[in-house]
């Protein structure tokens, strides 16, 4: 079997849609194919958006939620045009929808866990018009909601799979020889709660799913022609690259290429399932193989960049020598739920600074100040700020490591386009070179680095 997700961009209206199903419909000639499907683009950012205007307090909660429910129904009609079950089911669940988010509004309050229910309409919605738009194709199609194969712990945001029992309720419900449609991004509680794979998680359920079921392959259907060698968007000179590591896809992802989510490796790499990128909108390239060994000779795979981080640099003469200080510092945000993004601390032991989201800076001060109290009051440790406005970029290769010169051209390159750098830090895997920049100087900086190393590639 053979696992095809189509995220939210090849699913942004009835037209986009109609593509997906022309190419589930080649493949499924071939093999039996088992669909996963995001949300139509921007309805997830929708469902967010209504359920914090609802928690604020503000009617207008209304406005996306019924855009959201013209464009479904829209949809319905053009793909699925006198089906009244199909328009009945659809209108059923945004009424649902409109019911929950009255409820957020009378509370003035979304907390996680009723956050991940009203986020997980979205594929809730499009996967039951893609999979009636599919019968109505003549493809044996059976909507599947993931919720019943699909087992997690109760963090919501961004659950924890139990990998266990979701491989066995996966082999389970997916036994037999229709076509699965599934749900993307969502997820359940034992106790049959709704959680979700956080954002861009219906890149994982296809992976999930297609490790649950050891398949041939599992394929990510996009708007891009595949795994560039940076963001397209960002760098003109981006080309596709052919084939990548699982270590490599993971890193470039985790450093914000956000064309993959970055735990879809996981399940890959551990069932040995080759993963493939590629495009709704090209469906005749082959688009980006990912799998456990490349032919790449390249020090260099690709570069990628997280947006809006900030620093903080946490020093002072009485932390050398000190144990335990590190560890608090990383409990005490641990404790306040801040991701940290990258640490880097110097040899002298004299500073460490990590990188967290923006929206988190101030709040990580506050958190730092109190639990390093007792030091500040010493003047064992200087007071700190937040730096904001700043962004990582990270070069990534397999083969940079033990490869001598490959910081020496980063650097000079990074040199010669006048980059200030705020901090640096390399992963002991040597297969990762990351540092801070000034937001302003994202955009030179990722094309002065891309040119260093791929110049005239392209
Ligand atoms: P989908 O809706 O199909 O899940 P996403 O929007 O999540 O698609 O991911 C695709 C986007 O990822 C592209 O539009 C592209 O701008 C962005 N992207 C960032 N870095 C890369 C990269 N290195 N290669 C390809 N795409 C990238
Ligand atoms: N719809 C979800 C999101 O926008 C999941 C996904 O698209 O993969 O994050
Ligand atoms: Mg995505």
């Amino acid at each position: 079997m053979k696992i095809m997700k189509f995220g939210g961009s090849s699913l942004a209206d009835a037209g986009r849609i109609s593509s997906a199903l022309d190419i589930v419909a080649a493949n499924s000639r071939a093999e039996r194919v088992c669909v996963v499907c995001s949300a139509m683009r921007g309805v997830t950012d929708g469902l967010f958006d209504a359920a914090s205007q609802a928690a604020a307090g503000f009617e207008t909660f209304a406005d996306p939620t019924q855009a959201i429910r013209t464009r479904h129904l829209e949809a319905v009609k053009e793909l699925c045009a006198g089906d009244d079950e199909l328009e009945r089911g659809v209108a059923g669940l945004c009424d649902e929808l409109d019911e929950l988010l009255h409820g957020v509004h009378l509370v003035r309050e979304c907390t996680m866990r009723t956050m991940d229910l009203i986020a997980g309409y979205g594929e809730r919605l499009s996967t039951t018009i893609i999979a009636a738009a599919m019968r109505r194709r003549g493809l044996p199609a059976r909507y599947l909601d993931a919720r019943e194969i699909i087992r997690t712990d109760a963090d919501h945001g961004g659950a924890a799979v139990d990998f266990l029992s979701s491989y066995e309720l996966i082999q389970a419900l997916l036994d037999g020889d229709d076509l699965p449609v599934v749900t993307g991004f969502i997820a359940a509680t034992a106790a049959g709660v709704t959680t979700t794979l956080g954002r861009n998680g219906s890149d994982y359920t296809a992976s999930i799913i297609g490790a649950g079921v050891e398949a041939s392959a599992i394929e990510i259907w996009a708007d891009v022609d595949g795994v560039y060698s940076a963001d397209p968007r960002l760098v003109p000179e981006a080309f596709v690259l052919p084939e990548i590591s699982y270590q490599e896809a993971m890193e470039l992802s985790y450093f914000g290429a956000k064309v993959i989510h970055p735990y879809t490796m996981v399940p890959a790499v551990e069932k040995g399932i080759p993963l493939r990128i590629r495009s709704t909108l090209t469906p005749e390239l082959a688009g980006t193989l990912i799998a456990s060994h490349t032919s790449s000779r390249a020090f260099v795979t690709g570069i990628a960049s997280i947006e809006n981080v900030a620093l903080i640099n946490v020093e002072g003469g009485g932390m050398v020598g000190s144990p335990g200080i590190a560890g608090r510092i990383f409990t005490a945000l641990a404790a306040a739920r801040i991701n940290i993004i990258m640490i880097s601390q110097a040899s002298s032991e004299h500073s460490i600074c990590f990188v967290i989201p923006d929206g988190d800076a101030m709040r990580a001060v506050r958190v730092l100040e109190a639990e390093l109290s007792p030091e500040l009051h010493q003047k064992k440790v200087q007071r700190f700020v937040a730096e904001r406005d700043l962004e990582i970029v990270a070069v990534i290769g397999e083969n940079m490591r033990g490869k001598p010169g490959v910081s020496g051209r980063l650097f000079q390159a990074l040199g010669e386009a006048a980059t200030n750098i705020l901090a640096i830090a390399q992963g002991s895997s040597e297969m990762n070179i990351s540092f801070v920049v000034h937001r302003c100087d994202r955009e030179r900086t990722l094309n002065a680095v891309h040119d260093a190393f791929f110049g005239g590639m392209a």
